[in-house]
């Protein structure tokens, strides 16, 4: 395809196409298929053109085809935007990636046919286009740019999932970013198991202590605090069945996700009945349920008459 010359006036191109147009008109009785094809797709081309140099006169004249995307967005939020009326702004076929780019590189929430929840309540088809909001989600934004970062070190993947958990302490990351962090590496689930159960990070899911979250989501609760090497054993099925038995709350004083503030940053943890060291077992009824206020003050030898009375209730 040939090269878009630049800065071509409206008016040169107009008459530059009816003149092919006319050229068109008056020769197709004698064209062959390819022939008319090819005449087609050179006025194809300079309509093209045209459609850039006009919207430029109407101040969306950057060069880039995606910024003059984002423009012409901008300049209609709420408002059903046809996939051709893209086209024309853009100047390019492959105008649908660049509405992925503005998504996931910038932030902008664009709700087409084929990707909008069923909350939306507009009803697009899959070549239209939506902007929901003016501003942009920077924090999705930044997420993307770090992810990349990320992925591309030569680090392995457990350490490529860390290092984006790292840069997201106290935000729920999901399974799509670790799979892509990590290079789409087959084992991203076992290393991010890993993560917990041989280094101790406080990976929390629904079923540890955070039923505030969706599955697929992950959330590392704390950089601070990192599990002893005998808590990072207790099994999967064990750590859910307490969770659940106490109710995601401590066990002490009743703490919550629910009432977890900057000012007063804990998180859930479990605790060991019978310390581990001295052969407390790994299974629920030698287990509870603490926030990391109390459960510090237990080991700090606080607290041993109401755990002694919990003791009870658990047999
Ligand atoms: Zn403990
Ligand atoms: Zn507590």
């Amino acid at each position: 395809m040939a090269k878009r010359r630049q800065h071509e006036s409206v008016e040169d191109l107009i008459g530059l196409i009816d003149r092919k147009l006319a050229f068109f008109g008056n020769n197709r009785s004698q064209f062959s298929l390819r022939d008319k094809v090819l005449c087609l797709a050179d006025i194809f081309e300079k309509v093209k053109d045209l459609g850039v140099s006009a919207i430029a006169e109407s101040g969306i004249n950057s060069k880039a085809a995606r910024e003059r995307i984002r423009l012409y967005l901008l300049e209609y939020p709420d408002t059903v935007i046809d996939g051709i009326e893209l086209a024309v702004v853009s100047g390019i076929a492959d105008y649908p990636r660049r509405i992925r780019e503005l998504r996931v590189e910038h932030g902008y929430q664009i709700a087409t046919g084929a990707s909008q929840d069923p909350e939306f309540g507009v009803d697009l088809s899959p070549d239209q286009y939506f902007l929901v909001s003016v501003e942009p989600d920077l924090d999705a934004a930044r997420r993307w740019h770090i992810v990349n970062r990320i992925r591309k070190s030569a680090d392995g993947s457990r350490q490529k999932i860390l290092a984006f958990l790292l840069e997201n302490v106290g935000k729920v990351v999901t399974t799509e970013e670790l799979y892509y962090v990590s290079n789409e590496a087959k084992e991203f689930g076992r290393r991010t198991r890993e993560l917990r159960t041989e280094n101790g990070y406080m990976i929390a899911t629904r079923f540890t202590g955070r039923p505030d979250l969706k599955s697929g989501q992950y959330i590392l609760q704390s950089d601070q605090r990192i599990a002893e090497p005998h808590d990072r054993q207790i099994p999967d099925s064990v750590q859910k069945e307490v969770y659940s038995r106490d109710s995601n709350k401590c066990r002490l004083c009743g703490w919550s996700i629910k009432r977890w503030s900057n000012n007063d940053p804990r998180i859930l943890e479990l605790h060991h009945i019978e310390h581990h060291k001295q052969g407390g077992p790994n299974t629920a009824n030698n287990l509870i349920v603490l926030c990391s206020k109390c459960h510090d003050e237990v080991h700090s030898g606080k607290h041993k008459a109401i755990l002694d009375r919990i003791v009870k209730q658990n047999d």
